[in-house]
């Protein structure tokens, strides 16, 4: 279906119908699938023959999501996991060894970094961690061992804009790979591949469900490269279970026209943040103030739905907006329809030492929002009530 318009392939693609013509997709509830004959089912273990073996690594409702997946990113194949942590886990373990080195953003997922400092680490593969910005950064950390490059853009929480074009050379010039977290902007507004990157990450527990139902996650990529990754997740387990599959297929059905609204409403709320006089600066890629609004906006479509603000009066005054609201969920989550509010300096960034919060941009004052489907004006009176202008 690849020569179809992203919104076709965001509700068809991948859809495969049974005996009984249903309209929507089926969940196919099943731990095992039969065979019908000795010979069928020796080619199917073998792989010689398509079809359904077990469903820690086959099931026709996770093979919809994975063929969907894959059109929507340009990918050739996507293989889906329990949670966006197991992807990075499975594309780790499947295409690394010990001896090996990644070098990483300094500003991605907390888990992520805790993933390659305390659990890769311990098996020999080192990850240097570099500023999320700085091409020459990445380039100076390159060694005869690195075997891939780790990324997220826009970075959490202060939307810093990695070069995806410009890092996929590097990468390819030294013979890595450029795997890259689309968490936040979704194949919806930046496709990674397409700007040279090897393998897209995604944590489905976001923008892909949308509406904080379910865990997934997903890892797009080459027929060769996805094979290792499928292969691990074949002996390993961390599998999408078809339920979680079928509400991520939903999800997907939306995911478009739910981020084009989040963000324009993002872009609304972030002009508004700028202008009150409580607000020191406002971290929105969207922004012509954001430094590198030019990038952003050439391998972005729009600058996301994640607003990042640091308010006057450090950690009282973030914590009174906070405890102001009423509308807003206070809770990490992001990438859902209602909209969330989180102090990161007290929670996401809360166990690394103060000097290297500050050192990394991550102020006292400053406050993370994920931007829902809500109407705006509630958002801003919900805010303002807390920055009490
Ligand atoms: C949430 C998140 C993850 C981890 O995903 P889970 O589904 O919670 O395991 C990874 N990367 C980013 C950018 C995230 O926001």
């Amino acid at each position: 279906m690849s020569d179809f318009d992203f919104d076709t392939l965001a509700v068809r693609a991948g859809q495969v119908r049974s005996q009984f013509g249903e309209h929507g997709e089926a969940i196919y509830l099943s731990s095992s699938f039969v065979f019908e004959n000795a010979a069928q089912a020796a080619a199917r273990f073998s792989g010689e023959a398509p079809g359904m073996v077990y469903a820690r690594f086959t099931n026709p409702t996770v093979n919809m999501l994975q063929e969907r997946l894959a059109a929507l990113e340009g990918g050739e194949r996507c293989v889906a996991t329990a949670s966006g942590m197991s992807a990075i886990l499975a594309t780790v373990m499947a295409l690394m060894q010990a001896g090996d080195h990644i070098v990483a953003s300094r500003s991605i997922f907390g888990a992520t970094q805790q993933l390659f400092s305390n659990i890769i680490g311990k098996f020999a593969v080192a990850t240097t961690f570099v500023d999320a910005t700085n091409l020459d950064a990445y380039r100076a950390s390159l060694t005869p061992k690195t075997k891939l490059i780790f990324v997220e853009t826009p970075s959490n929480p202060l939307t810093e804009i990695v070069d995806i074009a410009g890092l996929a050379q590097i990468a390819k010039d030294a013979g890595v790979l450029l795997v890259v977290d689309n968490c936040f902007c979704t194949p919806a507004l930046q496709k990674p591949l397409e700007l040279g990157a090897d393998i897209v990450i995604h944590s489905a527990t976001k923008y892909l469900d949308g509406q904080g139902r379910v865990l997934g996650g997903a890892v797009v990529g080459n027929d060769a490269l996805m094979d290792e990754v499928f292969k691990y997740l074949r002996t390993a387990g961390p599998t999408l279970s078809p339920f979680n599959a079928w509400v991520i297929l939903k999800g997907v059905e939306t995911l478009r026209i739910r981020m084009d609204a989040q963000s324009a409403a993002a872009l609304e709320l972030a002009r508004w943040l700028e202008a009150q006089p409580q607000v020191a600066r406002v971290h929105y890629p969207g922004l012509e103030s954001h430094p590198q609004h030019a990038l952003a906006m050439r391998q972005q479509k729009s600058g996301g739905a994640i607003v990042s603000f640091e308010v006057k009066g450090g950690r009282d005054a973030a914590w009174r907006v906070v405890d102001s609201t009423k509308v807003i969920s206070i809770t990490a989550n992001l990438g859902d329809t209602k909209t969330t509010i989180t102090h990161p300096a007290s929670t996401t960034h809360g166990r690394i030492s103060a000097e290297a919060r500050a050192a990394s941009g991550i102020t006292e004052g400053l406050l993370r929002i994920a931007v829902g489907l809500e109407s705006v004006e509630d958002l801003k009176a919900d805010l303002q009530r807390g920055l009490g202008g």
